[in-house]
């Protein structure tokens, strides 16, 4: 049976009351740290913080999606989103798709991740016949990108500042083109976050769409505690409107 790539309720709003996703908890670590997380909690490249997954490993992500398909029959996407970033483990990451993937030839994958990490594992995605793939971009500009990652962690090397914000930018926007040239949907996130980004929306979404992004989802930044943004306020429903239509 082909994949019905249109049966992803998060992006396919006909869908979305239909059928459902799942996601797998493989992916603990990160190697980043934005000053909107405070790790607590699920990856904000999945949607927004939730509640800390407890961590499954590729084997018992692919006993988990048994034992969901054996009670459900409206699952049609299989989503890793974190908690920390898919390719900040991509062993766990890689090995959980081609589990799936060889039992379930059909069912859509999806991943989400900060774009850091994705690009050597491409090509291998692509032969997975992972379909959707979502990269979190909150700035194109290094000297925004700078005010959002406290660090980047890149070959085993620590990025700060101008040199953290221009990394994250360069590997992003490189993931991005590489996903769409291997015939993947792409969609961004972008976290509105005021003061900080929130004037510099429509320039993402000039820069993603020059790429060949297919979708652009603007999320209001939730502050969260112990998170170095924590105080900063979250965004009124206008400037999250506005931000949207100018996207
Ligand atoms: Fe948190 Fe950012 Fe890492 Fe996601 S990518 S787990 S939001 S630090
Ligand atoms: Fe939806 Fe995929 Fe993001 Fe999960 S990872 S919330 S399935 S788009």
């Amino acid at each position: 049976m082909d994949i019905n790539v249109d049966n992803h309720p998060c992006f396919n709003p006909k869908m979305c009351h239909k059928v459902g996703r799942m996601h797998l908890p493989v992916a603990p670590r990160c190697n980043v740290m934005c000053n909107f997380c405070n790790r607590k909690y699920d990856c904000v490249n999945e949607s927004r913080p939730g509640v800390t997954s407890s961590i499954l490993s590729p084997q018992q992500a692919l006993t988990y999606v048994e034992k969901v398909f054996d009670r459900s029959n409206n699952i049609t996407v299989v989503g890793i989103a974190g908690p920390g970033d898919p390719f900040a483990n991509p062993d766990e990451t890689m090995e959980t798709l081609r589990l799936v993937r060889a039992q379930y030839p059909e069912v859509i994958l999806c991943l989400s991740t900060n774009g850091l990490g994705i690009a050597p594992h491409i090509a291998e995605l692509a032969r997975l016949k992972v379909t959707h793939v979502t990269v979190t971009i909150t700035a194109v500009d290094p000297e925004i990108a700078a005010k959002v990652y406290a660090w980047v962690r890149w070959e085993k090397k620590v990025y700060r500042g101008l040199d953290a914000g221009a990394l994250m930018i360069r590997k992003q926007l490189e993931a991005v083109r590489l996903i769409k040239e291997a015939g993947m949907i792409a969609k961004i996130n972008t976290i509105l976050m005021p003061g900080i980004n929130d004037g510099h929306i429509s320039e993402v979404a000039r820069t993603v769409a020059g790429l060949g992004a297919d979708v652009m989802n603007i999320i209001p930044m939730i502050p969260v505690e112990g998170a170095a943004f924590a105080s900063l306020p979250e965004p009124d429903r206008a400037s999250v409107t506005r931000s949207r239509l100018l996207a």
